[in-house]
C-alpha cells in the first residue's frame, strides 16, 4: 500500500477515536494497570481471555499480591483460586510465579526494558512485551491482537498470516508521528466496526482505502 494512503488511514482513526486514557475504557478504570507490576501481570493474565475475565482474575488477585516478592511467595493454589477466570489458569499460575523469580533474580526486581529481555519471561509473548514497551515504558510499539491483524489484513496495509509478521512490517509502515497511539484506534476499529463476522462496512470511514470493501463490492 502506498504510504501516503497509509498516513491517510491513520488520519482518518485518529480523529475517529479516542485514545484509551481518553476513555471509560474498564481496563483503564479499574486500576488493573495502575502500576508496571500490575500492567504486567494483568496482560500476562490477558490472553486469550476477555476483559471482563481478565478483570475480575486481577482484582481477585491485587487483594493478595503487590509485588514480585508476593506473587513468587504465593502459594500456587492461592493463585490459582484469583485468577480461576482466565483461561489456561494452571500454566497462567506456574508462568507468573516463574515470570517473578526471573525478574527477582536476572534483573534486580525491575522490569525489563528491552523486547528481548520481555521476551525471557515466562509466560511473556510478543504482543506482550509490546503493550509493555508502548504503554508502560512509553517506546512507540504497535501490539497485533486479533482485531488488529484482521483489520490491518482487510485494509491491505499488509498481507500477513501471522500476529508476529504483522506486527514486524506495521511497525515498519506506520508513521512515527501514528506509533504511540496506533493499536488504540486499530483495537476499537476491530471491536465497534471491522468485526470479525461481517464487517459493518457502512458505518465505516475507511471505504475508500479499504482493499477488502473495494475487491467486495
Ligand atoms: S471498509 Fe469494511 S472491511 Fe474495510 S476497514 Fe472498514 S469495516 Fe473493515
Amino acid at each position: 500500500m502506498n504510504p501516503s494512503t497509509i498516513t491517510d488511514i491513520y488520519h482518518v482513526l485518529s480523529h475517529t477515536y479516542l485514545t484509551f486514557d481518553e476513555t471509560d475504557d474498564e481496563w483503564m478504570t479499574s486500576g488493573i494497570s495502575s502500576t508496571p507490576f500490575k500492567s504486567l501481570v494483568s496482560v500476562a493474565l490477558s490472553t486469550m481471555t476477555t476483559s471482563k475475565r481478565t478483570i475480575a482474575a486481577c482484582k481477585a488477585l491485587y487483594t493478595k499480591v503487590a509485588t514480585f516478592e508476593d506473587l513468587r511467595d504465593i502459594d500456587e493454589q492461592t493463585l490459582v483460586q484469583c485468577i480461576k477466570s482466565v483461561a489456561h489458569y494452571n500454566r497462567k499460575a506456574k508462568n507468573l510465579k516463574l515470570m517473578a523469580k526471573q525478574i527477582i533474580e536476572k534483573h534486580h526486581g525491575q522490569i525489563p526494558q528491552t523486547k528481548e529481555e520481555l521476551l525471557g519471561l515466562a509466560g511473556i509473548g510478543r504482543k506482550c512485551a509490546d503493550i509493555m514497551l508502548n504503554f508502560v515504558f512509553e517506546e512507540p510499539s504497535i501490539a497485533v491482537d486479533t482485531h488488529v491483524f484482521r483489520v490491518v489484513n482487510r485494509l491491505g496495509i499488509v498481507h500477513t498470516t501471522t500476529a508476529e509478521a504483522t506486527a514486524d512490517l506495521l511497525n515498519q509502515l506506520t508513521p512515527n508521528e501514528y506509533k504511540r497511539h496506533a493499536h488504540e484506534w486499530l483495537i476499537q476499529h476491530g471491536m465497534k466496526v471491522c468485526i470479525a463476522r461481517k464487517p459493518s462496512c457502512t458505518h465505516c470511514p475507511l471505504t475508500s482505502y479499504c482493499q477488502y470493501f473495494n475487491t467486495n463490492e
